[in-house]
Order: C-alpha cells, then structure tokens, then sequence
C-alpha cells in the first residue's frame, strides 16, 4: 500500500511520539505515527521487568501540554511504577484520541529522502510506503536492546529474557533458579523483585554501581493537591533547571565547606533519596575528582553498612566517578544481598566462559538456573537510528555519515539529511535530563520550525555542516570539561563492540540549552539552511 495524505511521518508512539503527534494537530498539521509495538507507551510499552519504574519524580515525569491532563491525572507514588506509567500514556492517546493517526506493529525498515520532491519516502516490515515532506524520529534513546552475546546462549535449554523486552503474560519464577546478568539501572531495580520470587537468585555483577535510595512513599491527597496547584511554577523551574527537576542547584563547592558539613550535606540527601541524592549536594561533582572522591567514598560506606557480609560488601563497591555511569536509584536493592537465596558472583576479574545447556559457567564453575534474565542494556542513543536505513541527500547513509560517531546540529537535525528531525538526538541533554522535559521542548521546538516553513511558503530545512561542525565541537568540549568521557560507559557507547567512543550528550543542561534554541530562532534559524541548494555548498544561514 502507498499512503501519500500527512504532512509529517512520525517514528514512535512512546512519551516523544504521542506529544509530537497531539502537537502538531493543534498546529494544523496532518500525521501519521508509526509504531513497531503492539501499544503505545515506547519503553514503558517493553520494559515490564518486575520493579520497573521511573526514577525521576512523577510529579516532573509527566507532560505539561494539558492544564486539564495535569488536573486529572492522579499519581499514587512519588516515583510510579512501569504499569502506570503505561496507563498515564494509554490514558493521554485516549484522552486527545491520538490513535487515529497511530499504526501500531508497524516496524520502519527505511526512510529514504527525494531531494527534487523535498519528500520521505518510508517503508515499512509489510512494505508499505509511506511519504510525507517531514519525517521526524521519535524512536527513543534506550529503545534497542542489546542481544547477549554471550557463547553458548543457544545451547540454553531453560528460559532467557532480556529485562528491556519482558514478556507481557506474568513470568513465575516461583521455585526457579534464576540468574541476573548485568547490574545497570534495569537490574539493580529487578534484582530485588527477582529475589522476592525466586526460590534462589544468583547475581552476575561484571561492575559494581553506585544506586541512591528513592524513598519511594505513596503520594498524599495534600501531596497530589500541592503538586497540581504548584505544576506550572515546578515546571518552570525543571526547564532552567540543568537536570529537568525542580531541585534548586548548590551553589558551592565540596571544598568550600568542613567535612562535617559535606557528612551533613550528603546525609540529607540520602535522605531525600532519589538520583541527585549526592549529585545535588554540591556544585561540582561532576567536574572535581576530589569533590566526586568525597561522594563515592560517602556511598561506599553506606553499602558496607547496609551489606552484612564484608566480602560481598567490597564486591558491592563501585570504584568508579559517580555520575559517570548512569547512577541508578533503588529501592532495598543492597539489603537483598542479606537474602540466603542471593548469591553474588564477581566477574570482574573472571568473566562468564559461556552458557552451557543447564546454566552459565565462571571460573571452571557450573551455576545451574532455569531461568537467565539479561539486564545488559541498550545501544544507547544511536541504535534505533542506525537500525533503519535512512538515506538523506544522494542516497547518503545516516549509519555511513555517523560511523566515527553522531553529528547533528543541537540534537535536532543532521546535515545532509533535509526535514527530518530528532526528537532529543545526540548533542542534546536528552538522556542527562528528565526526559519528558526534554522531549516537550523538542517537541515544541519542531513544531513552531515546521509553522514557520509553512507560513514562509518554504519546502525545506537542514543543518548546516558548519554549524553542525561547531556544535558537536562545543559539546565535546563541554563533556571533556567534566569526569563523563572518563568511565565505559553507554553514554560513550563503549558497551557495543565497535561503536565510536564518542561523547554525545550536551553536559551543560537543560535550561542553557532551551536558550541556545530560542536563540537559534529568533536569529533566524541560525545554522539551518531554509531551502538549500542540496549540496555542500550551503551555509547560507551561517553567521
Ligand atoms: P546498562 O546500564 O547498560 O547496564 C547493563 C549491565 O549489564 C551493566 O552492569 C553491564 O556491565 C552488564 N553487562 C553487559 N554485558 C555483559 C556481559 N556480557 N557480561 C556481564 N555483564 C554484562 O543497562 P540498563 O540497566 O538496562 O540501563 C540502561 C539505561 O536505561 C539506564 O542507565 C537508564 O538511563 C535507563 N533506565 C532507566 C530506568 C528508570 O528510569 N527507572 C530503569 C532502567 C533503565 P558493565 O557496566 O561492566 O558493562
């Protein structure tokens, strides 16, 4: 089938599709959502795993486009569960009946771009063809799960699953033997769940993380009522805000203060729990060494008092910068490890030989389990991208032009590839930021630039390679300023064979980077080029 009507293909039902599409209809444009899922919902819809949950509060984890949805939406914990995420998001396509213009089993396998027509073509598993001159990709930052590549999977006469693909139908692990590999945010918040169900649980840990508490309590009707009267004015404080949270930012140094006053700070934040437990303490833990040792020593010494063997304590014990793997947020993930059925087995300094048919084996040891739940993450920020072939100006590939890593102009287009947006790309705070913060202003962003075209009769925009050069150049710079590039991390992509070790995240947040977008705007869409040549030449926007 051809289908020819909208003015813009959407890729994605998740938090970034379902806002595009209810956006762009208040603006009068016509869309069409492609979702591969069989729901909307993106990675609420797939990550099911048992203790899934958001680790930013409800209250900021939620859209802000609807005073009435705002008003009608009661969320009943401070940090909600995956199944009522899924129902908000269920609840926001019925309530601006969004799924008319959603096709859902519906997989994008390519998006090829016609230079004289200034149109996408879009293809899909069943072979449909989709165009429309827009083509904007909602397809998430952590939406491709990983395979485990681990020797022998095949062999493996139990059950495997991976924690960002979770069956729908409940898994029993009652009287199973089950084993975790991976100790990422998605295990660290299953493991205690598994614990609970399992008859025995083992722990494949290859590295220790740091997880703060999330003090997780059930929201009080005063609680929900405060929130809803204060959203606009909490909102406004997470869009200038560095993270997308309302937390107002420390202004001084962890040197600046005694160490009993840094104790005292540390504490309290613990207490307050969540992912700047720590992080939110001072100013500059993510820039000092010494400012980051005082933390991680702080949340070292919390796991040895938590953790009552001392072995399985010091196994516990991340070593590397906090924040510079995804710190994760738990709740009694280190108390699990007094279980007698949790066994912790260390693979750093030996790592799994393989999977044989009746479990994994470590060191000559042969640990039998039933069931193997791989928590080994995602090809962060990239993968669902580079999975579909997408072809700009000359048939150019985005894969091809991103093989020594991803380069785009403020996460939001690339150069070479006319009228198709990213919806928190790389160069964008997007994963270092409340998503849903993040992906409003996207959002927003795209569709006053799609108005603007449409009122200056124009058929086309892309980023320029120059302002596209400098803008990946300041972001390098800005995360080289800091301790990220300095641990293996998703974020580098160091976690999939093969991938450019490429910092793509812009460190300096949220609110510095709405403005550097606004400004982009009210100088005329500095960097962007409206109606170009189609060759490289143009920069005719460039300052
Ligand atoms: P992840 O952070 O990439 O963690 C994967 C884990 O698997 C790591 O511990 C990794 O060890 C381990 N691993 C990978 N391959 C392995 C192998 N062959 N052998 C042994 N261990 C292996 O993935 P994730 O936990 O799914 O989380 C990804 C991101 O999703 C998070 O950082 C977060 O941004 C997001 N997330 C958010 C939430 C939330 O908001 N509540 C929940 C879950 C996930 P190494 O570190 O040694 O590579």
């Amino acid at each position: 089938m051809q289908y020819d009507e909208v003015d813009v293909i959407v890729v994605g039902a998740g938090f970034s599709g379902l806002a595009m599409v209810h956006r762009l209809r208040e603006a009068e444009f016509s869309a069409r959502v492609l979702e591969r899922g069989s729901g909307v919902g993106g990675t609420w819809f797939w990550n099911r795993y048992p203790g899934a949950r958001g680790d930013i509060e409800s209250a900021d984890y939620c859209y802000s486009f609807s005073d009435d949805l705002v008003r009608e939406w009661r969320w009943s914990e401070r940090y909600a569960a995956q199944p009522e995420i899924l129902r908000y998001l269920e609840h926001v396509a019925d309530r601006f009946d969004l799924r008319r213009d959603i096709e859902l089993n519906t997989e994008v396998v390519s998006a090829h771009y016609d230079d004289g027509e200034a149109r996408w073509t879009v293809t899909t598993q069943r072979g449909d063809v989709h165009r429309a001159p827009y083509l904007v990709m909602a397809t998430g930052n952590l939406s491709l799960p990983k395979t485990p590549d681990i020797e022998g999977l095949d062999s493996f006469e139990g059950e495997w699953l991976h924690t960002g693909l979770w069956p729908h139908d409940p898994v029993d692990l009652s009287g199973r033997r089950v084993a975790v590999v991976g100790t990422g945010s998605s295990g660290i918040q299953a493991i205690p769940h598994l614990a609970e169900e399992a008859e025995h649980l083992v722990v494949l840990q290859r590295t220790p993380n740091y997880s703060m508490p999330a003090v997780n309590r059930l929201v009080s009707d005063d609680e929900w009522r405060a929130s809803v009267e204060g959203f606009a004015e909490r909102r406004a404080l997470c869009e200038g805000s560095d993270a997308g949270t309302p937390l107002p930012p420390a202004t001084d140094r962890a040197t600046d203060v005694s160490p009993d006053e840094r104790q005292d700070r540390y504490e309290r934040g613990w207490s307050r729990g969540g992912i700047s437990s720590l992080s939110g303490a001072f100013n500059d833990m993510f820039s000092s060494e010494e400012s980051n040792l005082y933390a991680q020593e702080f949340a070292r010494a919390k796991i040895r008092s938590e953790v009552h063997d001392p072995v399985v304590a010091e196994a516990l014990c991340p070593s590397h910068h906090i924040g510079t793997k995804r710190t994760c947020v738990d709740t009694r993930y280190f108390d699990t490890y007094n279980r007698p059925n949790v066994e912790l087995v260390n693979l750093r300094s030996h790592p799994i030989e393989r999977i044989t048919p009746s479990g994994i084996r470590v060191e000559g040891r042969e640990i039998a389990v039933d069931i193997i739940v791989f928590a080994v993450g995602f090809d962060a920020i990239t993968g669902a991208l580079a999975e579909i072939d997408i072809r700009g100006r000359g048939g150019v590939s985005l894969a091809d032009s991103w093989a020594d890593g991803p380069r785009t102009l403020l996460g939001l287009q690339a150069a070479g590839f006319p009228n198709l947006f990213l919806v928190t790309g790389p160069g964008s705070p997007s994963v270092l930021s409340n998503m849903v913060v993040s992906i409003e202003q996207h959002v927003d962003w795209i569709v006053a630039c799609l108005a603007h075209l449409r009122a200056g009769g124009h058929r086309s925009i892309e980023a320029s390679r120059d302002a596209q050069n400098k803008w990946m150049q300041h972001v390098t710079e800005l995360a080289d300023a800091t301790l990220y590039p300095q641990a293996s991390s998703w974020y580098l992509g160091s976690n999939v064979p093969g991938k450019p070790r490429v910092f793509n995240v812009y460190v300096a947040g949220c609110g510095p980077y709405r403005d550097e977008c606004d400004l982009v705007v009210s100088d005329g869409y500095r960097g962007f080029v409206i109606d170009g040549l189609g060759h490289d030449e143009i920069g005719a926007n460039d300052e």
